[in-house]
């Protein structure tokens, strides 16, 4: 068995054997004091949060392939081939071929089978990417081997990123899942900061800077970054990465990435109170208002299941009283600091629904105070409604959303997204 490359020799050794113009940034971000390998201290550690589970994990324990034998990059080509071909509306590529220069005349389905025709070979480099391409057959082999975790909100089925050698996947914030990647061929370098107040901000303001013109550069704030741990994963390990860390990779080369992501409840009110982050990103987005619009009905699906007690060892509907902890526990307390923010990135019809999934708990729920204020009334049937409407839901929801739907036609709807290589259905 091969030693874990998670210290400073090993990265360092890695980077120097990179020709990428971003191996010596890379490696800057290694000696300006504020970051370190993943082999570190408990204090930086700690800075990822209270326990084992907050800190980004890699090594073969973390990969749903256990021991099974993983493909050979040729028989890996050939699965990938194949899911390229079965791929409804052709693949995402990134970037579109067409939008280079003048004399490329090739679809992103060819582009991508160029690029999967290529991972037998470590040192080829393309100009673009293939970010999610799914992957039924890689999901059937390592299928028994994913992590059970409780409270599953919803899990992805496993897609795999292709990566020539030298791409650099930019500085992003990881989304609310808990990702599990899995390198199936190649090498990658990673830097995972830990989602504090400060990186998060840094991060949003860079993602507001560049909606406003579009200039790269204005993405460029990993050195402002504090805390981040740096590592090497090497063939057949996997990779754990929380919720909503920045993150940074550097292939170096050509590398099959295949990842399955988990949404729990009990993450989902830390990830309410990152919208305003996720509202600089999409804006970066070219499908943003998409994106935003799909994020805001599921996030009213999930919230309804929390709601409906889904989460809790007893149901708040027909049993004693409110949970004193867990999801819906949690999912009151925060109601009103998070319902504008929320409510103002849905549509319509999906802010309609959530509204009634509130008004329908809170007559439902057992007592006859109002389970977010605690507000007494005579007739919940009678009051609960206004009592909402005027307590606990936003009061300019309507003049927002008429803005929202004119945006909306305004989509670009043949851009996506490549800056995130582990995204949610
Ligand atoms: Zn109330």
């Amino acid at each position: 068995m091969t030693s874990q490359l998670i210290t400073l020799g090993a990265i360092r050794d890695a980077l120097k054997k990179c020709t990428s113009p971003h191996a010596e940034p890379f490696m800057s971000l290694l000696k300006n004091g504020k970051n370190s390998p993943l082999k570190c201290a408990k204090s930086v550690k700690d800075r990822f949060g209270p326990t084992d589970d907050d800190f980004p994990r890699v090594g073969k324990r973390q990969s749903p392939f256990g021991t099974k034998k993983l493909p050979s990059a040729e028989g890996l080509r050939d699965i990938l081939l194949n899911e390229l071909e079965a791929e409804e509306g052709g693949p995402v590529y990134f970037p579109p071929p067409w939008s280079e220069d003048e004399g490329i005349d090739m679809s992103a389905e060819d582009a991508a089978a160029v690029l999967i025709n290529n991972i037998t070979d470590p040192d080829y480099q393309a100009d673009g990417l293939i970010p999610n391409l799914p992957c039924p057959t890689i999901d059937d082999l390592c299928h028994d081997g994913k992590e059970q975790g409780t409270n599953v909100l919803y899990e992805t089925y496993t897609t795999c990123s292709v990566l020539s050698s030298n791409t650099l996947l930019p500085l992003q914030h990881h989304n609310e899942t808990t990702s599990f990647s899995t390198l199936l061929t190649g090498s990658i370098v990673w830097m995972i900061w830990p989602p504090t107040e400060h990186n998060l901000s840094t991060l949003q303001q860079a993602y507001e800077a560049f909606a406003q013109g579009f200039d790269p550069a204005k993405l460029d704030v990993a050195p402002d970054l504090v805390g981040g741990v740096a590592f090497v994963q090497s063939v057949g390990e996997g990779m754990r990465i929380p919720s909503f860390c920045p993150m940074l990779g550097l292939a170096t080369k050509t590398s099959v990435l295949s990842t399955y992501s988990i949404f729990t409840a009990d993450v989902f009110v830390p990830m309410l109170r990152r919208i305003p982050l996720l509202k600089a990103w999409w804006q970066t987005e070219v499908n943003g208002e998409a994106k935003r619009l799909d994020f805001g009905a599921g996030i009213s699906d999930c919230l309804a299941r929390i709601l409906s007690g889904s989460f809790d060892k007893f149901n708040a509907l027909k049993d004693r009283h409110v949970p004193e902890n867990g999801p819906l526990h949690t999912s009151l307390l925060a109601w009103d600091e998070v319902k504008d923010d929320l409510v103002g990135i849905m549509d319509d019809e999906t802010a309609k629904a959530t509204r009634k999934t509130w008004t329908e708990f809170l007559i439902a729920v057992i007592g006859r105070n109002c389970a977010i204020c605690g507000k007494s009334t005579q007739s919940k049937k009678r009051e609960m409604g206004k009592h909402f409407d005027g307590a606990h839901w936003p009061k300019q929801q309507n003049a927002a959303k008429r803005v929202d739907s004119m945006e909306l036609d305004q989509v670009d709807e043949d851009g996506d997204n490549a800056m995130v290589i582990v995204e949610t259905e």
